[in-house]
This record gives structure tokens, sequence and C-alpha cells, in this order.
């Protein structure tokens, strides 16, 4: 497959080329050919989105900050009919781009079904209020207002989704938006701007623009006339955002990396059932899209009388892992994303080895003849590390499990909280207290007990320290994209005689 996008650039409904007329070949990262050709865009392309949005906004009073809020909502509903219509496009789409299986391909489909429907219902319900002023002569309301041009800039992972947890909000409270997709991954959300079109949305409503993160996604950033930048990546781009966005004071949504613990007791697998659910989590919270997931839980850390035990098992089961095109019958984890992702995995754990760590599976790419084309690692376990290594600290973004050990509960949570991210762990135990416990002392912005990976729409996504700024999905998710204004209305004007004179 080999598709000529070149009009890849949506501005105020028309689909165009790059003001260059320069090109990207999008890659299939299961063998290296060419998947699509898309418009390479540059500061130019991103000045026209932003002032098509700019002009749609119309200071508040523009075709789509004026819809009805109702409206508002059953396009968004439309959006998630259309988006179950062509699931079965979507989910393979995605699959070839980002190099997912096509059954994670279908499931990103359905979240993202659900993100568009959640913020229909919500956007309709989480209305202004009315404030006691604490005079009957006083009419005191606390209004949401859209913030205005949204720049909203995704990665390469989870494309698709990421982009709809932006757009859904985005657009549910009157906002108007201009999307960056990664360069890397932008086919999916090319195609969802085509459904946005289909249900309707006025032009300049929603904006996209392919092409790098510098200079497009920057321009967005430092952009005078955006109002807002919501960007999901990594923490290196993510601080550059921050600062080309603080000259003109835009607000700052960020979602960046994680260097996420697993933390499992012995009590959790105490008997086969649990040995058995704990390892099976275990291998999918590290190994799901081949770790390429900022909440993957890439660090084990297991008690210690049960190390030896469970990493055994853990690495005869990672070494059964079937790796291979996404779309391929029985694949259970494909290629990572580019070149880059590979060499960046395969520094990694020669570092860790030379640091000291201990391989029990994987540790290198597979050594069949149809997957040598591809960027195929894998699955990985380290046994032995610890908190001085660079792969405990940093995110490696592949196939790759660390496992760390402890004797107590104290110990358990000092590991899992000593790292500068703070985005999702999972805490393994039988005991319920002591599963609560660690939970409430975990400084992470998502806690799974007895589980690893579920998200709820309803449910606030983001993180401590430096996994970001603000919250995605749940009620926050959307008030991220509003303004509030309070409208205090005096109903029997008097003079106040502050002044005498
Ligand atoms: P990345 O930071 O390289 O790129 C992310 C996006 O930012 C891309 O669209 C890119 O073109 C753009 N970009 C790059 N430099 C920019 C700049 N100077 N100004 C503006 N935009 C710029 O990240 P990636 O490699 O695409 O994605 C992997 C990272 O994303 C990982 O660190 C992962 O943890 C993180 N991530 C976080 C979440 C979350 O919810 N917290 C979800 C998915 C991915």
């Amino acid at each position: 497959m080999s598709e000529h996008q070149e009009n890849s650039i949506y501005v105020a409904g028309e689909w165009r080329t790059a003001a260059s007329g320069a090109t990207r070949e999008v890659i299939d990262p299961a063998d290296a050919t060419i998947l699509a050709v898309v418009a390479e865009g540059g500061a130019r392309d991103a000045d026209a989105a932003i002032a098509a949005a700019h002009r749609a906004f119309g200071e508040g009073r523009g075709p789509w900050p004026s819809t009805p809020v109702a409206e508002r909502a059953a396009l968004l509903r439309r959006v998630a009919d259309l988006l179950q219509r062509d699931r079965e496009e979507l989910g393979l789409l995605e699959s070839l781009d980002a190099g997912k299986t096509l059954e994670e391909g279908r499931v990103d489909v359905d979240c993202v079904t659900d993100a568009f429907r959640y913020f229909a219902d919500l956007v309709v319900n989480e209305t202004g209020r009315v404030v006691d002023a604490g005079s009957p002569d006083v009419h005191s309301v606390v209004v949401h207002e859209p913030v205005g041009v949204c720049a909203l800039i995704t990665p390469w992972n989870y494309p698709l989704l990421q982009a709809s947890w932006k757009i859904a909000p985005a657009l549910a409270a009157g906002n108007t938006v201009v999307v960056k997709p990664s360069e890397i991954t932008p086919l999916t959300t090319i195609a969802l701007m085509r459904l946005l079109d289909e249900a309707g949305l006025p032009a300049g409503a929603a904006n996209l623009v392919t092409g790098p993160g510098d200079p497009v996604g920057a321009r967005m950033a430092e952009h005078p006339d955006v109002d807002l930048v919501s960007f999901t990546g990594g923490l290196a781009s993510g601080t550059k955002v921050m600062r080309a966005a603080a000259d003109s004071v835009k607000k700052v949504a960020l979602e960046l990396g994680g260097k996420n613990p697993n933390v499992v007791f012995a009590d959790a697998c105490t008997t086969a059932e649990g040995f058995d659910t704990a390892v099976d989590q275990a291998l999918n919270a590290a190994f799901i899209h081949s770790g390429q997931v900022c909440s993957a839980g890439s660090r084990l850390i297991v008690e210690e009388s049960l190390r030896e035990r469970f990493v055994a098992e853990l690495a005869r089961r990672a070494d059964r892992i079937r790796i291979g095109r996404g779309t391929d019958p029985g694949v259970e984890c494909g290629p990572l994303v580019s070149a880059a992702q590979l060499a960046r995995t395969e520094d990694f754990v020669a570092s860790a080895l030379a640091e000291g760590a201990v391989l029990r599976a994987g540790g290198g790419r597979p050594a069949e003849p149809h997957l040598q084309d591809g960027w195929f690692y894998r699955p990985t376990v380290l046994d032995r590390c610890h908190r001085g290594m660079r792969i405990v600290r940093e995110e490696v973004f592949g196939p790759v499990l660390t496992v760390e050990t402890f004797r107590t509960e104290d110990e358990a949570v000092a590991l899992a909280n000593d790292t500068e991210y703070g985005l999702a762990g999972g805490v393994w135990s039988a005991d319920a207290g002591r599963a609560r416990r660690v939970a409430a002392r975990l400084r992470h912005g998502t806690v799974w007990i007895n589980d690893f990976h579920p998200y709820l729409p309803q449910a606030e996504w983001g993180g401590f320290g430096k996994s970001g700024i603000g919250r995605e999905l749940g009620p926050a998710g959307l008030a991220e994209y509003r303004e509030s204004k309070h409208v205090y209305q005096n109903l029997a004007p008097r003079p106040v005689r502050w002044f005498k004179g």
C-alpha cells in the first residue's frame, strides 16, 4: 500500500499541499516500505492554520463557539458513529502506521469513540452555576466559555487516541483547533479530520498541519494568536513547548512520559491463579505495543522472596511472545515505530548490561528472516537492576522490563516513588489494606490495584512530577479547554459613597 496524500494539510475547510510543496514519506515499521506520502508542512502552513482558527473563533462569536452546546454535542456523537462505521479501516491504518496489532488498532478506535461520546454527554451537563452572593439584590453566575484557539500536538504511539483526547473536549467546549500529529504516524489523524468534515463541522473550526515538531509544532507553541497549547510527547519537547509558550502567556497542558513501577507483593502470588495473573499482567504492563506506551509498567518491583520464581516465569513467557507485522494473524507484538526507536532500545539494553544488569529474556533483534527489514526487538527482561542505572531512571519506550526487589512495604513505596516522573503505577497484593495503603502513598497520576493499564474516559489521566501539567479525560479534561467567567449583576444599583466628595 502506498497512498498519495500530498494535500494532507486542512485549513479553513480546504485540503492543501504544503506552501513549500515539500512532502514526507510515511514508513511502514514492519518492513520499511513507503505507506503513504503526505505534505511536509512548515511555519507558513502553521500560520495559515492558526489564522483560519482565529477567524473561525471570532472572539467567541464565530460559527462554532456560537453553536448551541446541544448541537455541538450532537456533532461529536455523529463523529463517534462515523468512527464506528470506519472501525475496520481506521484500526488497520493505525496498525500499519504505528506498528501495533490489528486488534489493538480496533480497540483504539473503540476507546476514541467512547471519548467523543463521553465529552458530548459531559459538556451538556457541566454547565455554569449560580453563586450565592449573600444579597437578594445580586444575581451572580459563573459561566464557562471556550479558551479560544487551541494548538494540539500529539505523539506517534497512540496517534488517533491522543488526538481525540484533545480534539473531543476542545471542540465540545467551543474552541477552534489546529492539530499537529506526529510526522511519523499522521495517517489516522488525517482520516479523523475527514470525519469531522463529514460530520458537518464548520470550516476553520478544526485545522490540521502535518509536518515536523520544529518548525510546525514550535510555531504553534509560540504564536501569539494561539490561546492554549496541549502537548503530548516526550519530556525534552515538552519543556521546549512550555518555554515557547511563555512569552504569550498561553495556557499550557503537558502529557509527558513515565517510568512506571509495577509493585508485586509475594502475597499476591500464594495461589497458582494469583501467580499466573500477576505474571500475565506484568507482561501486559511492559510489552503491549512493544513497550511504546507512556504508562508502560517498565519497572517491575517485586518482593525479594518471590523474585526468582516470578522472573523465571516472566522470562519464559516473554520469550514465547509472537513478534511480527501487526496485521498478521497470531502476532502479539509489532515492531518499534522507527529505526531511531530501535537504536535507542539497543543502546539502553547495552548500557544496562554494561552497568551489571542480568539478561533473562530477549536482548536483541529476532532472527527470523522475514523480520529483518522491520524494526523489531525481542521482549527483554533485565534482572538485578537498581536505581543507579540509566535504564531504571529514563524512559526507553521499547519492549524492555527491568527488575528491582524490595523487602518491606516502605522500601517498595520508596522505590516506586524514586523517579522524576509520576504518570502511573501498579500494586499487586492479596491484602486489600496493604494495597490501599501503598496506592495512597504512590506519587503517580493513576494507580492500578491488581490490574495494569485500564483507563476510563470518566477518570482523569495525567501525571505528577515531570509527567506533565494538567489532566486529560474526566471533568478536568474538559475544564482544560474552558475559561470561567464570573458575571455579577447588581439588581438594585446605588452609589457606594466610597469617595465622599
Ligand atoms: P516527541 O516529544 O518527540 O514528539 C511529540 C510531538 O511533539 C510530535 O508531534 C512532534 O513533532 C512534536 N514536537 C517535537 N518537537 C517539538 C517542539 N520543539 N515544539 C513543538 N512540538 C514539537 O514524542 P514522541 O517521540 O512522538 O512520543 C513519545 C513520547 O510521548 C514519550 O516520551 C511518551 O511517554 C510520551 N507520551 C505521553 C503520553 C501521556 O499521556 N502522558 C501519551 C503518549 C506518549
